[in-house]
C-alpha cells in the first residue's frame, strides 16, 4: 500500500494515518497488537479513498468503529486498519440521519430530545451506528434494523443505497457479516413519542444494565450468541453459563464478570488467547452440561500468520 500516496492527499479534518500502530487503545477489551497500517477517516471520501488505495495494492483490511464487539489477536493485524470517524448526525421531522462512526448513544439521546421513540432499547448499548447495522444490535426485544429504513454502503469502491430488506437482517445477524462491505450512513425513521414515557422506559433500561456494565469495565459485552433451541425458541447464553459455574473461570488477567456470565473482562494486562482460553472453558461447561454449542457473538480477529502462542 502506498502510504505516502495518502498521507500526501490526508489532512487532520479527513485522514490521520499511521504506521505501526497498536490497536489495543480502539477496542474496549484493551486489547490487540499493533496494525501495520491505521487509518482513522472522518469522511466519506477520505474512507473511499483509503478503500480504493488497498484495493489496488491488494492489501487486507479490517473495519473498526467503536471497537466494543471485537477481540483483536496480541500479534496484531497484517495490513491495514480502518478506524470509522465518520460522525455527522442530522434530525429531520422524524428521521435521523447518522454517519456509520457516530455513536450509536448520540441517535439515541438525539431521539430523545426531540421526543421520538423507537430507540429506546438502545440506550447504552456500546458502539458505532455502523457496527450496529451490521450485527443488527438490540437489546430488550427489538433491534437496529426495526427502525431502519436506509443503508448507505461501500461496495468494493462505490457508495450504494441500500434498503434494509436487501439486507438479510436476523437475530445479531446481517448479510453485511458475509461480505466486506462498509456502512457509510444510516437513515432511522421513529414516531412521536411520550418524553415522560420515553424516559422512564429509558431509566428502566440503563438501571438493568448498570451492575454488569460499570464505565471503564474492559469488555466485549456478551461473548456468545443466545443460542436457539430445537422449537426455535432462545434461551440466555448468560443463564447457561452461569449454571454452568463459569462466573469463576479466570485466566492471566481474564476472567468471567462477576455480575454477567457471559462477559469476559480484561482484568488489566490480559492477552487474547487468555481471553480466548476463558471463552473455550466456558463453551466446553455448557456443551457438557447442556449439550449446547454456543456460537461466539464477538468477532475474534487473529491473524493466522501469527496465530500461535
Ligand atoms: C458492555 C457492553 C454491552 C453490550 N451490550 C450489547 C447489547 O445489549 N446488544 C448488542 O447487540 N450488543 C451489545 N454489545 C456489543 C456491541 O456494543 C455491539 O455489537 C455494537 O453494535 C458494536 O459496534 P462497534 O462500532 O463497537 O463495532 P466494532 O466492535 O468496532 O466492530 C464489530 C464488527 O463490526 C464491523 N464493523 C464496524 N463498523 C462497521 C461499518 N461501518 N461497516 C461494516 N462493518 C463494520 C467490524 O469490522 C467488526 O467485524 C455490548 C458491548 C459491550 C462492551
Amino acid at each position: 500500500m502506498s502510504f505516502e500516496t495518502l498521507t500526501a492527499t490526508a489532512t487532520p479534518e479527513t485522514l490521520l494515518l499511521r504506521k505501526n500502530a497498536p490497536i489495543a487503545p480502539y477496542t474496549t477489551f484493551g486489547i490487540g497488537g499493533p496494525a501495520d497500517f491505521l487509518a482513522e477517516v472522518y469522511t466519506e471520501g477520505a474512507l473511499q479513498q483509503v478503500v480504493r488505495e488497498a484495493m489496488a495494492s491488494g492489501t487486507r483490511w479490517l473495519l473498526i468503529g467503536g471497537g466494543s464487539n471485537l477481540l483483536v489477536g496480541d500479534n496484531g493485524f497484517r495490513g491495514l486498519v480502518i478506524v470509522n470517524k465518520i460522525e455527522h448526525l442530522v434530525v429531520t421531522g422524524n428521521k435521523i440521519v447518522a454517519g456509520a462512526g457516530a455513536d450509536l448513544g448520540e441517535v439515541v439521546e438525539a431521539a430523545r430530545e426531540r421526543s421520538l421513540s423507537g430507540m429506546e432499547f438502545a440506550i447504552d448499548i456500546p458502539g458505532t451506528v455502523g457496527g450496529a447495522v451490521r450485527g443488527n444490535a438490540g437489546a430488550f426485544g427489538r433491534s437496529v434494523a426495526d427502525v431502519l429504513t436506509r443503508v448507505r454502503l461501500l461496495e468494493g469502491p462505490d457508495l450504494v443505497d441500500r434498503a434494509p430488506s436487501e439486507l438479510g437482517f436476523a437475530y445479531r445477524h446481517s448479510r453485511l457479516k458475509e461480505n466486506s462491505n462498509i456502512v457509510v450512513e444510516a437513515e432511522f425513521a421513529l414516531q412521536p413519542g411520550d418524553r415522560a414515557e420515553m424516559d422512564r422506559i429509558m431509566g428502566q433500561h440503563a438501571a438493568q444494565r448498570a451492575r454488569r456494565q460499570e464505565k471503564g469495565l474492559h469488555t466485549a459485552g456478551c461473548f456468545f450468541k443466545n443460542p436457539v433451541l430445537p422449537d426455535g425458541s432462545k434461551i440466555a447464553a448468560g443463564q447457561l453459563l452461569e449454571a454452568a459455574g463459569a462466573k469463576e473461570i479466570r485466566d492471566g488477567g481474564a476472567g468471567v464478570h462477576a455480575f454477567h456470565a457471559n462477559y469476559i473482562v480484561n482484568r488489566g494486562g490480559a492477552s487474547a488467547y487468555e481471553v480466548l482460553r476463558v471463552a473455550d472453558e466456558m463453551k466446553r461447561r455448557v456443551q457438557q452440561a447442556n449439550g449446547i454449542t454456543l456460537e461466539e457473538e464477538v468477532m475474534v480477529v487473529l491473524d493466522p500468520e501469527h496465530a500461535a502462542g
